[in-house]
């Protein structure tokens, strides 16, 4: 509720604060038991912080974060480690986020062994059932992260974040390096881990078509503000914000002759430092008015499925 990141920007010498970045600029959201919610945005517009908030593996400089009625905000380092083995991430790139000198059984087996003081044995065997539950043959257990390609890669930090049997999972453009044919394949995998677990998904990703392919609901961000968010149905169907509209409009559409006109956005996207006033995206909106420059819209209910921050539907 209400989150926020801003980080300084320090100068010369003596390290003067001169402004902030406004990573994340008062966001509010939920994400439901065993649903996905999809997080888009250009690169740079506070999504991985968001996921990084969440996990406390940054402090918001405002706002709250509740899981299941607990304030993570609020919790002490130590209980917020205990709650971390509800709360797991997947990486980008799973090579770096795997000890190469650690075989793949190891890593599996790791949080199992530190987290929940299993014995040697059965971490290993928990680590044999989720080799197979990512799809991975059991020789993997015996050999190196470098031996993988990196969809094989991406299954064991899946693998991984699944070993304490979390209840969300962020996912922070967990399939963009890979191969588009790989990359439907991880995601069918989440989607089957996801009835298997019920665990839930923040997906946080640039790519729409991936976050189409995974979401049940999907937030629009832009320059640290969430613009837009709703079912996945009605928010490609219907896209309220313009921004929203612009962007999806840049997907090709499957049917060849469903007509959506490409919104070309002109200028480039203002420096989060010092947003424009207003509704940040007014100077590349093409349905700008008056009130834009001046006043920040409030993120409203407008129908039933979708919520948007936008003076059109004031
Ligand atoms: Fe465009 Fe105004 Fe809506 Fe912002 S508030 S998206 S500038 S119409
Ligand atoms: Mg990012």
């Amino acid at each position: 509720r209400h989150l926020k990141k801003y980080f300084p920007i320090k100068c010369g010498v003596m390290r003067r604060t001169i402004g902030h970045v406004k990573a994340v600029d008062d966001i509010s959201f939920s994400i439901r038991r065993g649903e996905t919610l999809g997080i888009v945005g250009e690169s740079g517009c506070g999504k991985s912080t968001i996921g990084r908030l969440i996990l406390r593996l940054l402090e918001p400089t405002a706002g709250r974060v509740r899981f299941e009625g607990t304030d993570l905000t609020s919790l002490s380092k130590s209980a917020m480690r205990e709650m971390r083995q509800h709360l797991q991430m997947v990486f980008q790139d799973p090579y770096a986020s795997l000890n190469p000198r650690m075989r793949i059984g190891s890593l599996i087996a790791e949080p199992l062994l530190v987290n929940k003081k299993a014995s040697g044995k059965e971490a290993w065997k928990k680590a044999e059932e989720l080799l197979e539950v990512v799809g991975l043959p059991q020789n993997a257990m015996k050999r190196y992260p470098h031996e993988f390609s990196g969809g094989q890669r991406q299954r064991v930090g899946i693998a991984r974040a699944l070993a304490l049997h979390p209840k969300l999972i962020i996912a922070d453009e967990a399939v963009s390096a890979l191969d588009v044919s790989i990359q439907s394949q991880v995601l069918n995998l989440l989607k089957d881990l996801q009835n298997e677990y019920h665990v839930s998904y923040l997906f946080i990703s640039h790519n729409l078509s991936a976050v189409r392919h995974i979401s049940d609901r999907i937030g629009v961000m832009y320059l640290g503000r969430l613009v837009e968010i709703g079912d996945k149905k009605g928010l490609y169907a219907n896209p309220l914000h313009p921004y929203t509209q612009a962007l999806l409009s840049a997907v090709p559409v499957a049917k060849p002759n469903a007509k959506r006109e490409r919104i070309i956005l002109t200028g480039d996207v203002p420096s989060p430092v010092d947003p424009p006033q207003g509704c940040a995206f007014h100077p590349r909106c093409s349905k700008a008015m008056e009130i834009c420059k001046r006043v920040r819209p409030d993120f409203i209910r407008i129908n039933e499925a979708q919520s948007a921050a936008c003076h059109l539907y004031a």
